[in-house]
C-alpha cells in the first residue's frame, strides 16, 4: 500500500509506535512493532502492531494483506526468539469479541500449555 493511513492522535499504540508511550519492545522494523502486553495472561504475551493505524484485523486485511502477512511473521519470530516457537496468535476484532484497543494488534501468547476458553 503505497499511502499508509496517518497516525491516529488519541491511539494509544500509535502514541507507542511514535515513542510517546513507553513501552517494552521486543521487535521494530519498517513497518511493524512488537511489545509486551502490559498485563500479561501468559510468560508469553507480546503484541505485533503494524506501525500505520489500521482500526482491526478486518481494516488491515482488507487495506494492506503484505502488511498483515509481515504482523504474523513478526509474531512468529517473536514466539522462536522469546519462547520455544509453540504459540497461539489472537486478534480481537470488535468489542464484542474483547477488542479495547482500536489499532490492529496481534497477541502472541505462549511459553506454557495454553487451556481453550474463548466464550
Ligand atoms: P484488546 O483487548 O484485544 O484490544 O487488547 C489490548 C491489550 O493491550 C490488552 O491485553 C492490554 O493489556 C494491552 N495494553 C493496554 N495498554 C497497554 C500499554 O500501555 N502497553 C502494553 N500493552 C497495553
Amino acid at each position: 500500500m503505497t499511502n499508509a493511513p496517518a497516525a491516529s492522535a488519541n491511539c494509544l499504540f500509535c502514541k507507542i509506535v511514535a515513542g510517546d508511550v513507553p513501552a517494552d519492545v521486543v521487535a521494530s522494523s519498517e513497518r511493524v512493532l512488537a511489545f509486551r502486553d502490559i498485563d500479561p495472561k501468559a510468560p508469553l504475551h507480546v503484541l505485533v502492531v503494524p506501525k500505520a493505524h489500521h482500526g482491526d484485523v478486518s481494516v488491515l486485511a482488507a487495506a494492506d494483506p503484505s502488511l498483515l502477512a509481515e504482523v504474523v511473521a513478526t509474531a512468529d519470530e517473536v514466539a522462536t526468539e522469546l519462547a520455544d516457537g509453540q504459540y497461539r496468535l489472537i486478534f480481537n476484532s470488535g468489542p464484542r469479541a474483547g477488542q479495547s484497543v482500536f489499532h490492529v494488534h496481534g497477541h502472541v501468547v505462549g511459553g506454557a500449555r495454553l487451556g481453550w476458553t474463548p466464550a
